[in-house]
């Protein structure tokens, strides 16, 4: 007998936390964070206690308390008693949002994690830009006897450890013990996502993931639903985003409205969109490609393409960090030893500036800082992050400057207020008016209700269960034989 369950990810928008169990075999369909469950107990300034995090979040029902999963550093230091060996048998992780994927941190180093070589890649970008612990388990709470024999406090990078992770190929099936996998990539809004279908000893179920048709890989999930719709499904877990949606939109337009309004801007165009996004990426550097100007992007998308162009899958697909078209943004760095006399420093202080994985872009020829944009204002598109509005205080940009926002528009009061914050900054330099006038100019990374109705259709499942949805009401429309469950129900096959 198979069963699922639904750990998070159902009566919610992210968060997937799917445990599968089927003859002894055991494996978990993503481990994300709900923005919602967080959200409901946390904030910028108040998180789960590093020191105390796996009991934390355990006490808020925000992770699920199943003995064997976790990292021993962390269960033994807070007390868990967990010294059980794992029944874990793998992750299936569908793509690297942190709404799938942000949890992985807490499991236990020898988990197999099944992904794909982008996934991979993305979540080095996390570890290696940031403090993240995806590929890379840095065991926390050691002590040591220093040389007074006192007892002192490891620092946590002492003692790191490659996680199991295993890159699949795509559309190539393979086994985990009773399970056979099937991964299909799809169109999503960050590179390397996959659905899954699963061979189980009950049947077979698809998992959708995230997934879209109006991306530039719409053929990708195409592909995925008519293999849905030849292998007999038991059961479909599909998602339902924007299922009450309808809006016919697509990524092409993001490039060629984008393109209509550089053509239409004399001075500086500045833009903002998902960091990990390479797609939407692609549409700004395909509009700047249109309109005779260079993308400029900062050092996480430089680092991103860096790590995406050593890889011979996606050296074609996504421009090099060098490309002709792009320049790399150096910002300001700890000292803001850029635009200070070297004289009184030295090179070797501007390079301390930055930190190691930053540091080489330095040296590219088509590295560029805000002197270079402030000169050259009608010949770029400057990327801008939510994080780096300060850049305008230095930037100066001229009157007729425009920005392009390619970001969801806010869903909450705290995220309202945030936007609020954003539009004050380019209020204040001039970029938009008093009547608030940028350029809002996005796609999702979720198919609308047309799409949906077409996945069911195609996938011809004999049951489905919502999931990555508030909105169970529209499946059960769309499907005749709808299954709904809460969070940690389990379905049994
Ligand atoms: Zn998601």
């Amino acid at each position: 007998m198979t069963s699922i369950t639904f750990h998070g990810g159902v009566n919610d928008i992210g968060g997937n936390k799917f445990l599968v169990e089927d003859k002894g075999t055991t494996i978990l369909m993503d481990f994300g964070m709900s923005f919602r469950e967080e959200g409901q107990f946390f904030s910028q300034f108040m998180n789960a206690r590093a020191s105390n995090s796996l009991v934390d979040l355990f006490a808020l029902d925000i992770l699920p308390n199943i003995p064997g999963m976790y990292r021993t550093d962390y269960t033994e230091h807070m007390e868990l008693e967990d010294d059980e060996e794992t029944s874990i048998d793998a992750v299936l992780l569908t793509h690297a949002h942190v709404d799938h994927c942000k949890y992985i941190s807490y499991l236990r180093p020898e988990i197999p994690i099944y992904c794909s070589e982008a996934s991979k890649l993305i979540m080095q970008n996390y570890d290696d830009t940031g403090t993240d612990q995806y590929l890379t388990h840095k065991e926390k709470f050691e002590v040591y006897t220093n040389r007074n024999g006192e007892l002192s406090k490891k620092q946590g990078d002492d003692v790191k450890i490659a996680r199991n992770i295993q890159v699949f190929e795509d559309g190539k099936k393979f086994s985990i013990d009773s399970i056979d996998v099937e991964p299909m990539p799809v169109d999503h809004s960050i590179p390397g996502v996959d659905a899954f279908i699963l061979h189980t000893s009950s049947g077979s179920i698809a998992n959708t993931g995230d997934l879209r048709f109006h991306g530039r890989r719409a053929q990708d999930t195409e592909n995925f639903v008519q293999r849905c719709g030849q292998s007999e499904l038991d059961l479909i877990l599909c998602e339902g985003t924007r299922v009450q949606k309808a809006d016919p939109t697509t990524e092409y337009d993001v490039e060629d409205k984008s393109t209509k309004i550089i053509n239409e801007t004399e001075q500086l165009v500045i833009c903002g969109y998902p960091i990990r996004d390479l797609d939407r990426l692609m549409s700004f550097y395909l509009a700047a490609k249109n309109t005779n100007r260079y993308l400029v992007i900062d050092l996480k998308q430089a680092y991103l393409l860096k790590l995406f162009s050593a890889s011979s899958s996606f050296s074609n697909l996504y421009p090099k960090p060098d490309d002709k078209n792009i320049k790399i943004f150096i910002p300001r760095g700890t000292w803001s030893l850029i635009d200070k006399d070297l004289s009184k420093f030295s090179e070797r202080l501007l390079k301390m500036d930055y930190k190691e994985w930053q540091r080489e872009f330095l040296d590219y020829p088509n590295a560029i800082d805000y002197r270079d944009v402030t000169a050259h204002q009608k010949e770029l598109i400057f990327y801008c992050s939510d994080f780096n509005l300060q850049n305008l205080i230095d930037i100066k940009p001229n009157p007729n400057s425009s920005y392009i926002r390619s970001l969801t528009e806010p869903f909450d009061v705290e995220m309202e207020l945030k936007e609020e914050q954003i539009k004050n900054w380019f209020e204040r330099f001039g970029v938009i008016s008093r009547e608030r006038d940028w350029h809002q100019i996005h796609v999702s990374g979720h198919g609308d209700s047309t799409q949906l109705m077409h996945v069911i259709d195609v996938a011809n499942a004999k049951k489905l269960i919502p999931i990555h949805t508030t909105h169970d009401e529209y499946h059960l429309r769309m499907h005749p034989n709808v299954h709904t469950v809460n969070k940690h129900g389990t379905y049994q096959m």
